[in-house]
């Protein structure tokens, strides 16, 4: 039986130290504030949002939620984005992406100040990640995900990696987080020729790839940390991870599930984000 790493336990871990950190600024006289960014309805935004404002309330951290028309004309969403971005009593600002097809998301990347940045979506904070330089801002599932395995004591020093996925919101940041670590990591994506083979050889597997259930007991070795980064929803309409976790599970020593597995410390790393802008 694997251990089941919950995500909740992470973030009740850090609640304590995020709480105080925020009244300790407060006390100083800054207030720090999210601003949430959403254009139209989507429902995994929604769903994301919730969370978010529901963590931040449990923390004691303001937000305030900016919603733009799914319709929005490129140069009314620039105007009132930079609105958002000079305001000087919002200290980090999270973006949904992807923005509805028609407007210009790298021109909104452009104007976002790096400092305001939250999950790590424009060059600077990108160029930071891939320096290893911590003084940015990394998105935050994959630190997520770091935080998570520290808490839970999974050696990275050494452990040989298998990262499912490349993609610049999970992929690619998470293999430069853990190579920070001195982990050894193979990203593996659908040109991958033996991907079973590829994850059967890592001490720690990571699922990003947005495939319902797409990892089963043959990408598994035993004993094998399996981490699951998907969110997906299930022929049943149930919302599920990348990893088959019924078959999985009996293989794995520790595995996480979905959903209550990252998806829970993501907002905890996105507080923590906040609380950092607000003492710059
Ligand atoms: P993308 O679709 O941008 O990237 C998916 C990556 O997985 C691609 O690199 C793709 O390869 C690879 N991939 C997809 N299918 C397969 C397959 N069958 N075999 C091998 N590789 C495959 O997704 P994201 O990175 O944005 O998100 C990944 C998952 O993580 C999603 O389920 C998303 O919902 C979830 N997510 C969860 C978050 C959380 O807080 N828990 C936050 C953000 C995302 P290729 O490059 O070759 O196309």
């Amino acid at each position: 039986m694997a251990v089941i790493l919950k995500g909740m336990e992470v973030a009740n871990a850090m609640k304590e130290g995020l709480m105080a950190e925020n009244e300790a600024l407060v006390a100083k006289g800054t207030t720090p504030c999210l601003a949430i960014v959403r254009v139209g309805e989507r429902p995994d935004d929604l769903a994301y949002e919730r969370g978010a404002l529901k963590r931040f309330e449990g923390l004691g951290i303001a937000t305030k939620v900016s919603v733009f028309p799914e319709d929005v004309a490129q140069s009314d969403f620039e105007t009132g984005f930079k609105e958002i971005n000079d305001d000087s009593a919002v200290h980090g600002i999270l973006l949904f992406r992807p923005l509805p097809k028609h407007l210009d998301e790298d021109a909104i990347l452009k104007i976002i100040d790096p400092e305001k940045d939250m999950d790590g979506m424009c060059d600077t904070n990108i160029a930071k990640v891939f320096a290893g330089d911590e003084s940015g801002y990394a998105p935050c599932t994959p630190e997520g995900v770091i935080e998570l395995l520290k808490h839970f004591d999974v050696p990275l020093k050494g452990a040989k990696v298998a990262l499912v996925g490349r993609s610049m919101v999970v992929g690619k940041p998470l293999a430069m987080l853990l190579l920070k670590e001195n982990a050894t990591i193979t990203i593996c994506h659908t040109r991958t020729k033996d991907l079973a083979a590829e994850c059967r050889a890592a001490d720690i597997l990571i699922a990003a790839a947005g495939a319902a259930k797409m990892i089963k007991a043959e990408h598994v070795k035993e004993g094998a940390v399996v981490i699951d980064v998907g969110i997906n929803v299930d022929e049943e309409g149930n919302l599920c991870g990348d990893v088959d976790f019924e078959t999985v599970e009996p293989l794995a020593s520790m595995i996480t599930p979905v959903p209550g597995g990252v998806g829970s410390v993501t907002t905890s790393m996105l507080a923590k984000h906040v609380l950092t802008a607000a003492a710059k």
